[in-house]
């Protein structure tokens, strides 16, 4: 067993290297230097042991989802991620557990350049709580309250991919892997958040399932919205996963965990947000528009109404 020191140890051998960074690690706190004009942004999301995710995830897969569910957020404002906090609390001080748990949390801090600058870390109930840290131009950042009537509404990705792996996961029959690497690594949109900051009105990253988010940004703005649930896109394994069209239509609208992004446009900026997704390599699909009023109306292909047979998201205690 390793003792607390050594875990710090561990941690700060491998985080990422910035020269904004003053000081980072093995202080009281942290020194950091923001870039001149720009506005902070900060995000922070726990995850729980078996009520975030699910007991048997890799700590890998433990590190990279409590960083990525994090850069998800900055995402959906448009922010350029930097730097990040990161506490730990472990059942027993387990250098493995530590060293494997940073393999998934570094793969995706350098991918995304964003410096561990501090934390903590004691013994408790396995959860792993993540701040972030990240930079917008003032006037950039896209907020859940700007979306008009008249916007067209887009999605990224596949939604549904990661409500899919957890209803095989309750089932315990087939699990399809690449599914399951939807839920344990979500990805997050970062770059695409980046070029849609000035050109998109309201965004956000669905969590909790794309009608409970997207009704998150009507209210904020004091709008309606109209979706074509059978607009959105379809992964090969979602299709096979769900092959009942309400099924999958309840993983695609309903699901969560997906950390796709959720996010309105003015109509005359269709072609500049397809140049947008294509510069993030990141696939988006039109699937709505704001109108006047309140409520979110999911209809399928056909003009039927639509609603998901049960309420919203749920954890996986059950
Ligand atoms: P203090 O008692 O002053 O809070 P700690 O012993 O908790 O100091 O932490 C020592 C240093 O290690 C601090 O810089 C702290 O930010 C950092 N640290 C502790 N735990 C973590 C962690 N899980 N991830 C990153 N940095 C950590
Ligand atoms: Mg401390």
């Amino acid at each position: 067993m390793a003792g607390e020191f050594d875990l710090i140890d561990r941690i700060r051998a491998r985080t990422v290297a910035r020269g904004d960074v003053v000081l980072g690690i093995g202080d009281d706190a942290a020194l950091l230097q923001p870039p001149a004009g720009m506005q902070l942004v900060v995000a922070m999301d726990a995850l729980n042991a078996g009520i975030h995710f699910p007991h048997d995830t890799a700590p890998a897969d433990i590190g990279w989802k409590a960083l990525a569910v994090n850069l998800s957020d900055l995402a959906a404002m448009g922010a350029t991620p930097a730097w990040c906090t990161l506490s730990l609390s472990l059942p027993e001080p387990d250098a493995a557990w530590v060293d494997a748990f940073l393999d998934g949390f570094d793969a995706l801090a350098r991918a995304h350049a964003v410096a561990l600058v501090g934390g903590d870390t004691t013994r408790g109930p396995l959860s792993v709580c993540v701040t972030v840290f990240g930079f917008v131009a003032p006037g950039r950042a896209l907020c859940r309250a700007a979306a008009r009537v008249g916007d067209d509404i887009w999605v990224s990705g596949t939604p549904g991919d990661a409500a899919a792996a957890l209803a095989q996961w309750r089932a315990g029959g087939t699990r399809d892997p690449v599914l399951r690497g939807r839920l344990d690594r979500p990805t997050p949109r970062v770059a695409l958040g980046l070029r849609l900051a000035g050109l998109a009105h309201a965004a956000i990253d669905i969590s909790d399932g794309l009608l409970a988010d997207l009704a998150h940004v009507c209210g904020a703005s004091g709008v309606g919205a109209e979706i074509d649930v059978d607009a959105l896109p379809v992964s090969d394994a979602l299709h096979a996963a769900a092959p009942d069209p309400d099924t999958r239509r309840a993983r695609q609208a309903s699901g969560g965990d997906d950390y796709e992004l959720c996010f309105t446009a003015p109509a005359a900026a269709q072609h500049a947000i397809v140049d947008a997704a294509a510069g993030a390599s990141t696939r988006v699909t039109r699937i709505g528009r704001i109108v006047e009023g309140d409520a979110v109306d999911a209809r399928t292909g056909d003009a039927a109404a639509w609603r998901p047979a049960s309420g919203g998201y749920r954890h996986f205690q059950d």
